[in-house]
Formats: C-alpha cells, structure tokens, sequence
C-alpha cells in the first residue's frame, strides 16, 4: 500500500444552486478542479444532490467526485453531507424532502436552480427554492445521515451566518459528525485557535466554490490516501489505517508527489 497526498475539495456548488453562477456547469467545474490538482471533489448543492451524476460523468474519473449535499437544519445551520454513492444519496433526499417547506423558486429573485446532465443540457428545473431550512434540526440530520454511512461535516463553522457557531454556540463535544469546515480565507493564526478551542475535534478546509475562480489548490484540503475514493477519504476522516487529513493551512509536500508501486 503506497500513500500519497491528494488534493480534497468537498463543498461545490453547481448552477442548480441558485446562489450559484452560471458558469457553474460540470464540464466547467471538472476542468477547473483538474487546473488546480484537485483529485477528490464533493458536488454539494442546498437541500439537493440531482447535479452530482452530471459533475461525475463529465469528469470520467478525473477528478473523483462524491455526491454530496449542504443540508440547512430547521435551526438554519448548514451541514455537508456526503454519501457513499447515489443510490444513498437519493434516498437521503427523500427523507429529507418529506419535511422541505413547498416554497416556490422565484428565479429573478434567488437564481436559477437548473438540473443539467454531463454536458450542460438543462435536463429539468427545481422548481422549490433550496435555499431554505428543513423541518429536521441538525442533531436529526447528522444522526440520520451518519446512520446511514454518510459524512457529516458541520459547514464554514468560522461564517457569522448558517453555521453551528453562529446559530446555537459552540458545538457540543459530543454532537455527531465526521469533521468541522472551516473557511478558505481563515487566516492561519485563526486556525490555529480553532484548534485549541475543539481539541480532539478534525478540521478541514474547503472552497465553497460559488464561482469558477473559487476552485483553488489554496482553498481545499491534503489528505494521505491510498486512492482517491469515498472508503479512503473516510478512513482518513477516522485517521484509520494509516490515512490522515494533513494541516488544511500546510503547502503540499512536492517531494510526496503520487507515487505507485
Ligand atoms: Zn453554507
Ligand atoms: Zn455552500
């Protein structure tokens, strides 16, 4: 078993968000994440996953992408949710989809929410607006999402809005989840405070990419991986098996570039 460090980046959004730009498309995204080395990307749009199959098929593997899904509890509190594959990952959505409040869209107000295949075809519209909290608070959806084999990562816990921090305090030490995000723009003295503040706790660091340019090796996260897969990224999660999450706020080791053997 050869471990080497991969680029991680799991929080994106695509133009089914309708915070998200346009040029938000998944040959777009796809190219972007291969400029920037990113070989393990989650698609994780509000309240939604139906943009990750189109993501993955643009990207034939290169990178590796997750589907995934920014959940807003009835408190307002996002969470990243990330599934094994789609099969779980549209199940999750049913569940969740049974307490979505039937708010409409009004794309001149929030944005398009436009579902799109792997080559930028629209291929359907949703037509509820997904930026909205669920009728689950966020305890219910970690312990549901965690019970069945996803990952949970409280969102930019560092954000002054839509974060665990922001709405409830600081997180219990024994809420449920997989790791905590932190913002890209977090100065690494910032970091570092986190740290001391949730011992014990695994942080990591991803885009939020909104726009294209919001994609960067600067804002993702190195993790030691056999591979990059969901089983590895969630042994490195756990820190089993030898994988780990490196220093989200530490340059990538070139002299540890992948190797095989
Ligand atoms: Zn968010
Ligand atoms: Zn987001």
């Amino acid at each position: 078993m050869t471990l080497s460090p991969f680029r991680v980046d799991l929080h994106l959004h695509t133009v089914l968000s309708p915070c998200g730009e346009l040029e938000m498309g998944a040959p777009e995204i796809v190219a972007a994440c291969r400029k920037e080395g990113i070989s393990l990307c989650a698609v994780t749009d509000h309240n939604a996953t139906d943009n990750a199959p189109a993501v993955a098929a643009a990207a034939e593997g290169n990178p590796v992408v997750i589907p995934g899904m920014e959940v807003q509890s009835a408190e307002d509190i996002h969470m990243v949710v990330l599934f094994p594959d789609m099969e779980t990952a549209r199940s999750f959505q049913e569940w969740l989809w049974l307490e979505m409040p039937p708010i409409p869209n009004k794309p001149e107000i929030f944005g398009e929410q436009l579902i799109i295949d792997g080559e930028n075809q629209i291929i359907g519209e949703q037509e509820t607006l997904l930026v909205q909290g669920t009728g689950y608070g966020a305890d219910e959806i970690a312990a549901e999402a965690l019970g069945r084999g996803c990952l949970v990562i409280p969102a930019h816990m560092n954000r002054p809005s839509f974060s665990y921090e922001a709405v409830l305090g600081p997180l219990p030490d024994d809420f449920p989840c997989s790791a905590l995000e932190l913002s890209a723009a977090l100065p690494r003295a910032d970091f570092q405070e986190w740290c001391r503040r949730y011992p014990g706790r695994l942080f990591i660091r991803s885009s939020d990419a909104h726009r294209l340019c919001e994609i960067s090796k600067d804002r993702c996260t190195l993790m030691m991986l056999e591979s990059p897969s969901f089983s590895e990224l969630a042994l490195a999660l756990k820190g089993q098996q030898g994988r780990s999450v490196l220093c989200p706020w530490e340059d990538f080791p070139s002299d540890r570039t992948s190797s095989s053997s």
